[in-house]
């Protein structure tokens, strides 16, 4: 049995209970004690006295003295196979399509010793940022690809019981059309994808691709996990016509899009009409605000040019219209997004600043914890509750504010009964 006396929970990933009925705006927490048994938490209740515990602290408790306490992260859009190819395959115009090209040429690297080493590393730098679920994207461009997947479920297996890790294919839309398109879900569900995945731009054929996707989803029992309008065209309408398809088809496995930044900057009403679609069609949608951050509103031959977007979707009005909204990490130093550490804490910290999730703080809590862990499928994760995992992430911070205010590793990890400091790897681990 552990004790955690005081600690500073965020309200929303508090029973209702525990959390009461409206959170202060500014300080969106509740000083709790955490009581835990063997690997899952057994009780939470508000403390009864924040002064500090008087005399020596009784064996098995520990007082946090207001410090402020994460769930184990959920990260549910990341691509682990790409992460930390940045030094050989560096994006020198920071552009979408030469990232694609880069890219490209990279893949001649990518063996299984590369890719353990590569993705192994950033698992390790999740675990030790307090991350618990991954869900990654996996490149499949068939016959090429089953490496990558091999790869995925070595980790898989070897991560087991630290981080789940969830593995989706990502292909173009309109290979499940072509003569692989039976071959590409087969090859993802061998290595135990969870939904499958791609992207495509807009086209006329794309309603019956979306069509046939659909068809190959629902007779393998999957969801979806789609990249979708990433870009600043206007014109560009995956989303919308993916909503289209999902209620034409009355497809009822889970459906996700991942970034949908061109809804951003159509004109008001296309957007009201293209929210309603998504809502109606249950599709959760996944923000990825620092790659959008790094790659969106590069225009034109002008380099260096300040950006004038921030190139996000348009998260408050999917929210208002009750659509689920996570924010993940998405690329990490690679050609798509230069940096990143797989830090969902950064993730979080640094939407807030881009997307204005100041405004909504209780509730933007949810996006790498409780709606990631629903819209990845695991309802039970990202929460402090009595039955849930004990996986917790101890910031030092005493509020809301001072959490925002200092990014930082320095964080101690609950896992069970066992309480460390984390240890983030060095990057000589990457050798
Ligand atoms: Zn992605």
């Amino acid at each position: 049995m552990l004790l955690l006396k005081r600690a500073r929970v965020p309200a929303a990933v508090l029973p209702p209970s525990v959390a009461g009925p409206a959170p202060d705006p500014l300080e969106p927490t509740v000083v709790c004690d955490i009581g835990i048994e063997g690997s899952k938490i057994a009780s939470v209740a508000r403390s009864a006295d924040a002064a500090p515990l008087g005399g020596a602290p009784a064996q098995g408790t520990s007082d946090l003295d207001g410090a402020v306490v994460f769930p184990g992260f959920v990260d549910a859009h990341v691509h682990l196979d790409k992460a930390h190819t940045w030094e050989r395959a560096p994006n020198r115009s920071g552009r979408f399509s030469e990232a694609l090209d880069v890219l490209a040429r990279d893949k001649e690297n990518w063996n299984r010793a590369d890719l353990m080493r590569r993705a192994g590393f950033a698992l390790h730098c999740a675990w030790e940022h307090g991350t618990r679920i991954l869900r990654t994207h996996v490149d499949t461009w068939l016959p090429w690809g089953e490496v990558n997947h091999a790869a995925m479920q070595e980790l898989r297996e070897a991560w087991e019981g630290r981080i789940t890790l969830q593995t989706v294919p990502l292909t173009g839309i309109a290979n499940y059309s072509g003569p692989e398109g039976d071959a590409v879900a087969d090859l993802a569900v061998k290595y135990g994808a969870c939904a499958l995945g791609g992207w495509s731009p807009m086209s006329q054929d794309l309603p019956g691709q979306l069509d046939r996707l659909l068809a190959i989803a629902r007779d393998r029992g999957l969801g979806l996990d789609l990249h979708v309008d990433e870009n600043g065209d206007p014109r560009e309408e995956v989303l919308r016509t993916l909503a289209e398809a999902v209620i034409r088809n009355r497809f009822a496995n889970p459906v996700v899009c991942g970034h949908c930044c061109s809804l951003a900057v159509q004109p008001p009403e296309r957007q009201r009409s293209t929210i309603a679609l998504v809502r109606e069609a249950a599709i959760r949608v996944v923000s990825l605000p620092l790659c959008n951050l790094y790659l969106q509103d590069r225009r034109g031959g002008e380099f260096p040019r300040t950006p004038r977007w921030r190139g996000i979707t348009l998260i408050h009005d999917l929210l208002d219209a009750g659509v689920p909204v996570a924010c993940a990490s998405d690329n990490v130093r690679d050609a798509f997004h230069a940096y990143g550490d797989l830090d969902a804490a950064e993730v979080y910290i640094q939407s807030v600043r881009i997307a204005h999730l100041d405004s909504r703080l209780s509730q933007s809590v949810g996006m790498v914890t409780t709606a990631a862990a629903d819209l990845v499928g695991l309802p039970d994760m990202g929460r402090v509750a009595p039955g849930a995992p004990a996986h917790l992430v101890v910031f030092p911070a005493r509020s809301f504010s001072e959490f925002l205010s200092r990014p930082r590793s320095d964080r101690r990890l609950v896992d069970g009964e066992a309480v460390r400091d984390a240890r983030p790897p060095g990057y000589g681990e990457l050798r």
